[in-house]
């Protein structure tokens, strides 16, 4: 590169990108704008200029963690308890404490070196992905691999990379909170700025940290790493240090009560001591041994280990945890709402049925994305190429659509899809009708589009032809038929009557019932797209050309995590964008619907009151047609009724709910970048069996931390009941001072570690889930201590 000045942090070239033309920017750097970088130049720049990514933060060193475990009002009242044995002559009480003090510090700060390190290591695993343009072909790369030239493609939810400017964009905003505060989206556009403008208003920029939430945009990387805006900040700020759980602040507050019971005691052992007769000095001895016992100096770092080991079990079955809290979380979670596609179901999708406007249905046949197969009519193939209504479908399939199909090839030996696997599968059919999408694609450029959004739930592509403008619309029927006034019969566009618009609003129902994603199709001559009118221009005077119906199948092991849930009293619900007829069908098959649970769509939604919604949640397991804001009302009217609402989603406008859930969990594959950062954990492979494992360890960490409790409160007031009873009886001290501590040293250190670590039991599925306000030594434990604690009192004394 002829890069003159450089950054001295990285290398990074520096120029004032938005004050330069588009083309001066790519001939600066290099770059081919239509085919991006080659691998090789690309691999070059990544060594010259280093990976994309901020340095790790500071670890905190060592001594700083050593030193963090004496912030402690449990080792202060330790320190003070050496202190006045060292004063009474008693140093080597005194100096047993001190080991104490230290050893816990010790084993505390290796562990939580450890926790630490390997935490660290997971976030590493939950990177980002950037699509971007290399050597004409799309790929998808780790974000670290970016390098100054490449070419990003960007749409609604992406992450930006890397800081980078604008040469393509259609109705392009992107939010940069994460930069500059700014809460409200900003528009952006290719236009070159004048040099003196600042971060803010540079409009033909894009920053890296920061998200496309509309639009679509391409963008040349002008600077990487500690090179771009947020590396400048990154350098400036410390990270934020991760809040404590409410379970660690539970456990935080207890040790309190614990601090000022030790303290209580201490007083009365020296009381009663002193009454039967018995030196200060050595009761004094034994009183301060005693507060040390019951003081659970472990038990903090015991928490920590504890959420520790539970993210990593958890990561090893495919959940990432974003935030400490969700693993605690998790374990009382006690409904999980679900998307449909691609969390309940494989999201492999293979289109298996047509049903043509001018009433005729058609089957298709083959699996996968593999383009065998063959068009069936009553079950004799037919042939397609004389069909004008067949080839409309067809033709719309291919150009309102924005995946790919990828041929086998040296990598894989089978077709697979890249884009949206709804619209791969159509390009499959076409391939099956024996047309080529490329062919297609490059005869009839898009002109203009309104992309597809879940809203909305449709998309619109224009394509002019030689005898004017050409939409095409594809989208969930009821919406697309709505805009229609004609349909397609042989070539020819005739008005839809009454009969007609109910014939194919059952036939959209038929499919759905047989448990396929329904997609139409629709045509306007004439009307070209206008981005502020959106759909409402074609009102009328759409040309209803057809149906299709995809099969998804769902994931066989979902079956089993269905009924684990409820196993565990914990509900499952699908809530779907897809029509309430398809998505029953599926939660039949998986048994979260059952007979006599309701079934809502978004419309019913609509009509109920908060009151009304409050009254039937507790019924309903398929929420259907649901717009991304309605998830919000969902996790709400949930939340109200008690629930501990886990809740998946992928796209930008989802979240919010997900940020509202207790448990938000984004999906690893098809989640945006928005979706991530709103969601406490992330499911590495989009499957809703993750989610119930994921729940199954959070309950594992909250039972072993129980054990703990258990175990080391029992320990404790045995021992000071012990040493009561023998005071009030005259019997000769049973533990020297020295006994106890070590004792108490020895069984947290070990003991403790050795609970936490404790696998499964096998039946933490079956057991209710833990009420989020549930106290941390409950009843039960209580009762449990209430027997134990006699009984090894009555062992010690040899009754
Ligand atoms: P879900 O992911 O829960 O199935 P979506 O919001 O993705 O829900 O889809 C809702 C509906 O929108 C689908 O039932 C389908 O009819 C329609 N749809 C989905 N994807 C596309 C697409 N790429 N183009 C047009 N319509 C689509
Ligand atoms: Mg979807």
């Amino acid at each position: 590169m002829k890069s003159t000045k450089k950054n001295d942090e990285n290398d990074n070239p520096r120029l004032p990108w938005h004050a330069l033309s588009t083309e001066e920017v790519a001939t600066f750097l290099e770059v081919d704008t239509l085919k991006g970088l080659s691998d090789a130049e690309a691999l070059a720049r990544l060594e010259h200029y280093g990976p994309n990514s901020l340095p790790e933060t500071k670890r905190k060193p060592h001594i700083a963690i050593f030193l963090h475990q004496f912030r402690s009002p449990l080792i202060y009242l330790l320190l003070a308890a050496a202190g006045a044995a060292f004063f009474l002559g008693e140093g080597q009480d005194a100096s047993v404490i001190l080991v104490v003090v230290l050893l816990n510090a010790v084993i505390g700060a290796f562990q939580e070196g450890r926790a630490a390190r390997s935490l660290d290591s997971l976030r590493r695993l939950a990177t980002m992905k950037v699509r971007a343009l290399r050597g004409g072909h799309e790929v998808m790369i780790e974000a670290r691999l970016v390098v100054p030239g490449d070419l990003l493609l960007l749409a609604p939810g992406d992450g930006v990379a890397a800081d980078a400017r604008l040469i393509e964009a259609k109705a392009v905003e992107s939010s940069e909170a994460a930069l500059t505060g700014e809460s409200l989206p900003v528009a952006k556009d290719t236009v070159r700025c004048s040099q003196e403008l600042q971060l803010t208003d540079r409009r033909n920029m894009l920053y890296a940290g920061t998200h496309v939430t509309a639009g679509r945009a391409k963008a040349i990387v002008v600077t990487t790493g500690l090179g771009t805006e947020l590396g400048h900040i990154a350098k400036l700020t410390t990270t934020a240090i991760e809040p404590k759980t409410p379970l660690e602040r539970r456990i935080h507050q207890f040790s309190m009560y614990l601090v000022a019971a030790a303290i209580v005691l201490f007083f009365l052992v020296i009381g009663v001591g002193m009454l039967r007769g018995l030196s200060f000095n050595q009761i004094f001895m034994v009183a301060i041994s005693q507060m040390v016992s019951i003081v659970p100096e472990g038990l903090p770092v015991a928490v920590t280990i504890a959420l520790a080991v539970g993210v990593q079990r958890m990561a090893r079955r495919g959940a990432i945890v974003r935030r400490l809290s969700a693993v605690e979380t998790l374990g009382s979670t006690s409904i999980i709402c679900s998307d449909k596609t691609g969390t309940l179901t494989r999201n492999e999708m293979t289109v298996t049925a047509i049903s043509l406007a001018r009433g005729e249905r058609l089957q298709v046949t083959g699996a996968g994305y593999a383009p065998d197969g063959k068009f069936l009519a009553a079950d004799r193939e037919i042939e397609i190429n004389g069909d004008k209504d067949i080839l409309s479908l067809l033709h719309a399939s291919i150009l309102c659509n924005d995946a790919n199909l990828i041929r086998p090839d040296s990598k894989d030996t089978r077709w697979r899809a890249i884009g949206d696997p709804t619209e791969a599968a159509l390009l499959t059919l076409a391939f099956k009708g024996g047309l080529s999408p490329e062919t297609t694609r490059g005869g009839f450029p898009r002109k203009a589009e309104l992309p597809f959004d879940s809203t909305v739930k449709m998309m619109a592509t224009q394509h002019d032809k030689l005898d004017g403008t050409r939409v095409f619309i594809k989208g969930a029927p009821e919406f697309v038929l709505d805009l229609c006034g004609l349909y397609q019969s042989r070539g020819d566009s005739l008005p839809i009557d009454a009969d007609r618009r109910q014939m194919l609003r059952d036939e959209a129902e038929k499919m759905a019932a047989q448990a396929l994603r329904v997609l139409a199709f629709a045509v306007v001559n004439g009307v070209p797209i206008d981005g502020r009118v959106g759909f409402d221009a074609f009102r009328g005077q759409a040309v209803f050309i057809g149906l299709v119906g995809q099969l998804d199948p769902p994931r066989t092991e979902v079956q089993e995590a269905v009924s684990k849930c409820l196993a565990a009293g914990i509900r499952p619900m699908m809530v779907t964008g897809d029509h309430k007829v398809t998505g029953m069908a599926v939660a039949k098959i998986l048994g979260i619907y059952r007979d006599g649970d309701l079934a809502y769509d978004g419309t019913d939604l609509e009509k109920l009151s908060e009151e009304e919604l409050g009254q039937k949640i507790g019924q309903v397991s398929v929420f259907a047609r649901v717009h991304p804001s309605q998830k919000l009302r969902i996790v709400e009217a949930l939340q109200k009724s008690g629930k501990v609402v886990a809740m998946t989603g992928d796209g930008v406008n989802d979240a919010p709910a997900l940020a509202r859930a207790d448990v938000g969990v984004a999906m690893g594959i098809t989640g945006t970048e928005v979706a991530k950062e709103a969601a406490k954990i992330v499911i590495t492979d989009d499957n809703f069996a993750t989610i119930v494992a994921a729940v199954e360890e959070g309950r594992l960490v909250y039972g072993n931390l129980k054990k703990v409790i258990l175990f080391l409160f029992t320990t404790s007031i045995s021992e000071v009941v012990v040493l009561l009873a023998a005071l009030v009886a005259g019997y000769p001290l049973p533990f020297a001072a020295v006994q106890i501590l070590w004792n108490n040293l020895i069984t947290e250190g070990t003991v403790t570690i050795n609970l936490i670590m404790e696998p499964l039991e096998g039946d933490e599925m079956q057991r209710r889930p833990i009420s989020s306000s549930e106290p941390l030594l409950t009843r039960a434990l209580l009762m449990r201590m209430a027997i134990m604690t006699p009984t090894i009192v009555a062992v010690t004394f040899g009754w």
